[in-house]
């Protein structure tokens, strides 16, 4: 092939990434870089000013929530090594579900570290049989691929990372393999509960995106209000957002750094306040049956 053609259809893809409506979400990625911050105890913030990543120190190894935005992973391995860590020490990496803003750096840490790689059963059968619906293809980097995962999370499993016991839903809705996640987090002799909502979108609950993926009775939006119901009273102490808006991640961060001592992600309320209001929206949103 001659190198022009080879050249204009490379341009082509630029071109339609640059110009796509949803071009903000991929080019100059790096002005969303976020300084990495400790939440609580071994809980440390590594994402950006969008899409969350969240490591924890398990004293045996590093635990990675989601693998940063398609295209970005460079600036997740700074991230953690600005937080203090060794990237190479990243021993698992837990996606809140299969779209392509939460898997960026998975494929690299897995090939580059041996990261063990996890995500929802329901969200590797997906990428294997539906892998259009991850999204991947608007990927701005063509290189960024889907992934066999080492291990399928099944409702209800428990887990142990380091000294870290986690306890694992499926709470489909957003897509059907997202993950709901609880586990204990260590500051000195205290000990608080951290809990992880694998996706709040609203997009995947769209009728036409409904109808394309086979579901003509929007069933999943049924299934998302049960999802909700389901870990609504688990106790929380600090709710992990996947992306910044959910938890008001950026302003809590703000405050913590004016507020030198105290600590807004402690916050007992706000799991359930988030939980019920995403359900009071998606119920003015749309038509659920039958009616809640
Ligand atoms: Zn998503």
């Amino acid at each position: 092939m001659a190198l022009r053609e080879t050249y204009e259809m490379y341009k082509s893809r630029q071109d339609a990434i640059k110009n796509g409506p949803k071009a903000h979400f991929w080019v100059n990625q790096e002005k969303r870089y976020v300084k990495p911050f400790k939440i609580y105890g071994n809980l440390y913030y590594v994402g950006d000013d969008w899409v969350c990543s969240h490591l924890v120190d398990t004293g045996d190894g590093l635990l990675l929530f989601d693998g940063g935005n398609c295209g970005a992973s460079a600036m997740l391995v700074q991230a953690i090594w600005e937080a203090g860590f060794n990237p190479a020490d990243v021993r698992w990496l837990i996606a809140s579900h299969g779209h392509m803003d939460h898997i960026g750096a998975a494929n690299f840490f897995r090939r580059m570290f041996g990261t063990k790689l996890f995500l929802g059963a329901p969200d590797a059968r997906m990428f294997r049989e539906r892998p259009e619906l991850s999204m991947i293809q608007e990927s701005p980097n063509c290189m960024d691929a889907l992934f066999a995962p080492d291990v399928e999370i099944q409702d209800g499993d428990v887990m142990r990372f380091g000294n870290t016991e986690i306890q694992f839903y499926l709470v489909p809705g957003h897509t059907e393999g997202c993950i709901a996640c609880f586990f204990d987090v260590k500051e000195g002799e205290e000990t608080k509960r951290a809990g992880y909502y694998g996706g709040f979108g609203f997009n995947t609950l769209q009728e036409e995106y409904l109808k394309e993926i086979g579901d003509t009775d929007f069933t999943m939006r049924r299934r998302y209000l049960e999802s909700l119901k389901k870990v609504r009273d688990e106790k929380v102490d600090i709710f992990m957002g996947n992306h910044t808006a959910n938890n008001d991640l950026m302003a809590k961060r703000a405050y913590m750094q004016e507020h030198p001592g105290e600590n807004p992600f402690l916050d007992g309320e706000a799991w359930g306040t988030y939980l019920d209001r995403r359900r009071d929206e998606l119920l003015s949103t749309f038509c659920v049956f039958p009616k809640e």
